[in-house]
């Protein structure tokens, strides 16, 4: 999508530091890190938010979520663990209309949310 930051990322418009990509997903650090580890998944498929997926999404949004447990433990977050997020439009705080997961670690993360 034209105007979609995400899709730029993809495209290599903009430049990302990229921790995997493959065919249908793409992982990288976000730009402003909220704790030590700090990366996101997005699939390259333009999917705005959770509420648009499909069922057709299934076996892709299982892959994500596998590969950003790998990618986790790979960040060094096996053993103490790691949150992951995705926000969903405004009350949810999504600010980037490209579905993504956070996946944040490396120290004690609050709950709940403010
Ligand atoms: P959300 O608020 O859930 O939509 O999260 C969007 C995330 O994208 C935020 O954590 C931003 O810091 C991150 N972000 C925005 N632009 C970039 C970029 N060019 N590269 C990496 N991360 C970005």
């Amino acid at each position: 999508m034209d105007d979609c930051i995400f899709c730029k990322i993809i495209s290599g418009e903009i430049p990302s530091k990229k921790l995997y990509e493959d065919d249908e997903i793409l992982a990288f650090h976000d730009v402003s890190p909220q704790a030590p580890v700090h990366f996101l998944l997005i699939p390259k498929k333009h999917i705005r938010n959770i509420m648009e997926l499909g069922k057709d999404d299934v076996a892709l949004t299982g892959r994500m979520i596998n590969k950003a447990q790998e990618l986790a433990v790979g960040q060094g977050c096996g053993e103490k663990g790691a949150r992951f997020v995705i926000n969903c439009k405004s009350d949810g705080g999504q600010t980037v209309n490209h579905l993504h997961i956070h996946v944040l670690g490396g120290r004690p993360l609050d709950w709940p949310p403010g």
